[in-house]
């Protein structure tokens, strides 16, 4: 209902701590939690604090490279910290609405702990 817009998301109350989420990692610019409705036994949403144009990641120009790839490493990260890093893991990024995303503020999936499938659905 909110693709393809500035309108604020659901992402910002969980920024703010006004809902609560279960936070696997953070620093100043990057947030790591739980997905609500998890779809793996490690399910894990990274997200920049600052969504700075970030609905999705099409719309990603050459300014935002530095918190791309912070966010590519806190998936490294996280999955290191779940313990899915030897077994290995998949990291999702669903784009606009081919694509399935749902909230309009960029996100990685961080997905592990069994084994996945491919194609994906
Ligand atoms: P998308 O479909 O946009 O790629 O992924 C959005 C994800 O956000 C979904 O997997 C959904 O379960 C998750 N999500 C939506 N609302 C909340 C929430 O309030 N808290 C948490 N922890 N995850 C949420």
């Amino acid at each position: 209902e909110n693709a393809d817009t500035n309108n604020p998301t659901i992402f910002d109350k969980i920024i703010s701590k006004e809902i609560p989420s279960t936070i696997v990692y953070e620093d100043d610019k990057v947030l790591a939690f739980r997905d609500i409705n998890p779809q793996a036994p490690v399910h894990v949403l990274v997200i920049p604090k600052f969504r700075d144009g970030l609905t999705q990641l099409s719309k990603a120009e050459e300014r935002h490279n530095e918190i791309l790839g912070q966010l590519l490493y806190v998936a490294r990260i996280v999955a290191e910290k779940e313990g899915i890093l030897k077994n290995g893991y998949r990291v999702v990024v669903n784009d606009g609405v081919d694509g399935c995303q749902s909230v309009y503020h960029l996100h990685l999936h961080v997905l592990g702990g069994r084994q996945m499938k491919w194609p994906p659905g």
